[in-house]
């Protein structure tokens, strides 16, 4: 059994994919292959990795990176659809043809055109969105208007047979300029001047990768049914969902997959020792970890409230500043704290949050982060900065209840006062007990998902047992 599987080549992106990779080839007890369709540069990471569970996985580099740094955002895409989509075409082919019979294309749901390159190879294409399932569903009504003119559309012609179609109110839909504010401003890629209702072109991608998600023949989510349940129930209507997450590496919650410790996959270089001794001297639910993921990037502004409130907390904190973030520290910041802050460029995240020392995680609520948090039971201060983010950050607050999220002022800034008070919410407030009751209990449904016969486990199951039938 065959499995082509193509991640976009981003941190979060690559983890969630891989270990979905690794769960098929464990379940499949020998019998699936899968292909990993990747950048040069990714391909060239993953021969220095030397991760015991990885080696199963045959990489193939379908797109020479090299020089993309040089392009602006538009030109990267645009190649790397072009060049890429042929090799694809390609590999497909030769997979194909194998005597294992065909292949299932497996793509990240960012690259909504490999599923065209699957269909005119006459294989399945699953799609694979490593967001949540409510930011997918937070841009139904943004897609219905974009799309309301193509009314042979399905998803457009049953929204006009059924109005009462809208997703669960859960839901939020954040402004355009709630879900832009952060992201770059891409000029080179902007609407048209004649737009009488101007999207970014990040959110029009979004918008142009869902119109073609009917004819996957499978959607799946890093997700899990119990915590998304209603927005999973009202979705399926729409697509083919099946949730197969959280796509944490075994060792942290099923411990079935053996060798599974880690992702084996980092953009960065870790400070790993550094962090689990300075934890390791910390004591229980004492330390607040800060980490704003591998791309947002913070305003100088709110890099020094940031680093006022940690200055004044009575806890220690560790916080992740990337090397391209450092300049926006205030002067002397990292000595006058040293007493009770540590702050590296990278770390080992997953074993971070695993650590008993941990109380909050201030985050950016990218989707890994978040249920990784989820996933090991540590209340979150929910600070999102673009996207996605904004839609967990509502459900960290509001539905699950495992954290707050502090306000922003009207320029999008969360004071250092803001921060002091939410973080003694969290930690010994009023709502500190609640909140870590609610982290206990979606800790225990996440472990219980991928367990044996849980809801991902189950979903899992069913593409293999697609795979036979292929
Ligand atoms: N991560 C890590 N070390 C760090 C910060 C982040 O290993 O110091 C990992 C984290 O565990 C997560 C990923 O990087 O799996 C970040 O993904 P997320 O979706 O949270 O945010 P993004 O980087 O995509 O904005």
């Amino acid at each position: 059994m065959e499995v082509i599987l193509m991640p976009f080549h981003g941190q979060g992106h690559m983890n969630t994919m891989l270990q979905f990779a690794k769960r098929l080839i464990w379940k499949g007890a020998g019998n699936i292959r899968v292909t990993l369709a990747t950048t040069l540069s990714t391909t060239q990471k993953m021969i220095n990795s030397d991760n015991e569970n990885l080696r199963f996985i045959t990489t193939k580099s379908i797109y020479d990176d090299t020089d993309d740094a040089k392009l602006n955002f538009k030109a990267r895409f645009d190649r790397f659809q072009s060049q890429a989509s042929v090799e694809l075409g390609r590999l497909i082919s030769t997979r194909s043809s194998s005597s294992a019979g065909k292949c299932l294309l497996v793509y990240d749901a960012n690259l909504s055109w490999a599923l065209d390159v699957a269909k005119q190879q006459g294989v399945p294409g699953a799609a694979f969105f490593t967001q949540a399932c409510a930011y997918v569903a937070s841009f139904y009504s943004m897609f219905l208007e974009e799309y309301a003119d193509n009314h042979d559309h399905p998803v457009i012609a049953a929204a006009n047979a059924n109005a009462n179609a809208s997703p669960p109110l859960c839901v939020i839909v954040p402004s355009p300029e709630e879900l832009e504010r952060g992201l770059p401003s891409l000029l080179s890629f902007s609407s048209t001047a004649t737009d009488t209702k101007p999207l970014h072109p990040i959110i029009r991608m979004m918008l142009s990768h869902m119109s073609n998600l009917h004819l996957a023949d499978l959607v799946l989510f890093n997700s899990f049914d119990n915590l998304e349940d209603e927005v999973v129930k009202w979705m399926a209507n729409l697509w083919p969902v099946r949730t197969i997450g959280p796509t944490l590496p075994s060792a942290y919650l099923d411990k079935r997959v053996e060798h599974d410790v880690d992702y084996g996959f980092n953009l960065f270089k870790s400070n790993n020792d550094t962090c689990l001794n300075w934890l390791n001297a910390k004591q229980v639910a004492s330390i607040v970890y800060v980490s704003f993921g591998s791309a947002a990037a913070l305003s100088v502004e709110q890099t020094g409230e940031i680093a006022e409130a940690l200055k004044h907390i009575p806890s220690s904190f560790l916080w992740i500043v990337r090397e391209t973030e450092h300049s926006k520290l205030p002067d002397n910041f990292i000595n006058e704290t040293s007493d009770k802050g540590l702050v590296v460029s990278w770390c080992p995240q997953l074993d971070v949050l695993a650590h008993e020392a941990v109380g909050c995680f201030v985050t950016h609520c990218g989707w890994n982060s978040t249920i990784e948090a989820l996933s090991f039971g540590v209340p979150m201060l929910a600070m999102p900065q673009f996207m996605d983010q904004m839609i967990d950050a509502h459900f960290v607050d509001q539905i699950w209840g495992v954290g707050v999220k502090p306000k922003a002022n009207e320029k999008g800034l969360v004071s250092r006062e803001e921060i002091t008070h939410c973080l003694e919410e969290i930690m010994h407030g009023q709502r500190a007990e609640k909140i870590k009751e609610n982290a206990g209990k979606w800790k225990a449904l996440a472990k219980e998902a991928v367990g044996e016969g849980g809801s991902s486990d189950k979903h899992i199951d069913e593409i293999i047992d697609l795979l036979a039938s292929l």
